[in-house]
């Protein structure tokens, strides 16, 4: 089954919203074996709907529209799709009915505003999809080709919820043979360049990827690898992308963190708490953001213990016990007062693990011997350390990011044994 799908919201077109529901929808309908061949967003004029749907239902006779179901003068989906199918509209009284009912569930009082019967406002011969998340119905309008428009709510969690309890048993019933679908797995690297990764498994001639498409993503985080199946029944697929995930772990070796969403931090916490060992941080040019990491990991307390953000020197030396000397002869973005700093947090807050993090996150600040982006990250682990400085790429926020990345990748590869 072919289908596009259709984003309508002025606030799309500015780049004021960003469209999450056409991500959504695509990645669902994939999901189970759906492909979508187009994906449009358009304004809420009623003309540029009528044209858009129109031009979607032509390529395949199947359409998805999210936005424009509500109850002000801007939602425009229901009449401009009634006029392109050429049907009247009336007022449903089940829709009139319900919209009374969820006025006096919110203890409303008095008449439900005009403008709000306006959403029970139906095309003659429609479906109504039962949106028990809000009050707009969804619609589903077919002709007498059998080509169909449905058309859900913009609200995002409204849209998941119609999708799900009402728009897709009705895909599912109209799937005809066996489901083939396309389907993901993700490996999560960090602290290993795309390129180096990619000579990595180009390297392992042993390696089939039975098909399966790979690609790779770069960001902050590291650099995921996605697998894809398409075209394969769920079995096949699901079977497929477990074998060849396994192959690409392995040979992505130590840069590889977990699969699927697996988060970095929530990792480095459960091997810490493996090995009974509990961490403190010291952070200059993060401000905070690697402590925000390690604690925003439910039950991160038995592990975590603390830290200081030491962003002028004085703290630094204060807090910390970094020495005047190290910072007079290599500065505070060095791997020496890293050093330090690791160590002063471990002492300083009674840890057996001190991380720290010092750099130049932008835009100013930097030299030609210690560029923006330079960053010096450390780690002492009982005493035994590790440090090193790198160069982060991007912004200011990405540098930041970045670093604490790369000092949660330090952690664990020493717990690990390979930093
Ligand atoms: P509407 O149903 O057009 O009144 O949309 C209601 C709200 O849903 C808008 O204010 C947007 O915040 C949100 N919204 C609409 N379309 C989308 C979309 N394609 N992706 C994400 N959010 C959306
Ligand atoms: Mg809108």
């Amino acid at each position: 089954m072919q289908i596009e799908i259709v984003t309508i919201g002025d606030e799309l077109l500015l780049g004021f919203t960003i469209d999450t529901n056409g991500a959504y929808l695509a990645r669902e309908l994939a999901k189970h074996g759906i492909t979508v061949a187009r994906r449009t967003s358009v304004g809420d004029g009623a003309e540029d709907i009528a044209h858009a749907v129109g031009e979607s239902l032509e390529r395949t006779g199947a359409v998805i529209t999210t936005g424009g179901l509500g109850p002000t003068s801007d939602d425009l989906t229901k009449p401009s799709i009634a006029h392109l199918f050429g049907r009247a509209m009336y007022e449903d009284a089940d829709v009139v009915a319900s919209l009374h009912r969820r006025w006096k569930a919110l203890g409303r009082t008095g008449e439900i505003p005009r403008s709000n019967l306006q959403q029970a406002l139906i095309p003659v011969g429609a479906e109504i999809l039962v949106n028990a998340h809000g009050t707009a119905p969804g619609i589903w309008l077919a002709d007498e080709r059998g080509r169909w428009v449905a058309m859900l709510p913009g609200v995002p969690r409204e849209m998941r919820g119609l999708f799900a309890d009402e728009l897709l048993p009705r895909l599912r019933g109209r799937m005809d043979g066996p489901a083939t679908v396309v389907r993901s797995s993700t490996i999560r690297t960090t602290g290993i360049a795309e390129s180096a990764l990619s000579d990595r498994i180009r390297a392992l001639s042993a390696l089939d990827l039975e098909g399966l498409g790979l690609a790779y993503l770069p960001g902050w985080e590291g650099v995921d690898l996605r697998l894809t199946a398409r075209g394969l029944p769920p079995d096949t697929a699901d079977a497929r992308l477990a074998r060849v995930a396994a192959q690409l772990q392995v040979t992505a070796g130590e840069y590889t963190y977990g699969t699927g969403d697996a988060d970095l931090a929530a990792g480095v916490l459960a091997a810490l708490r493996a090995a009974g060992q509990r961490i403190a941080v010291a952070e200059s040019c993060t401000g905070g953001l690697l402590g925000a990491r390690l604690t925003a990991v439910p039950g991160s307390s038995d592990v975590m213990l603390g830290g200081i953000i030491a962003y002028h020197n004085d703290v630094k030396m204060s807090a910390l016990g970094v020495r005047a000397e190290t910072l007079a002869a290599h500065g505070a973005v060095s791997e020496a007062t890293a050093l330090e700093m690791a160590r002063g947090a471990r002492r300083a807050l009674g840890a057996s693990v001190g991380v720290s993090i010092t750099g130049i996150a932008g835009p100013d600040g930097g030299t030609p011997e210690k560029p923006v982006g330079t960053v010096c990250i450390a780690c002492d682990m009982d005493g035994a350390s590790k440090s090193f400085r790198a160069m982060m790429i991007g912004d200011r926020g990405e540098v930041r990011q970045r670093s604490a990345q790369s000092a949660l990748s330090l952690v664990r590869r020493m717990l690990l044994g390979t930093a």
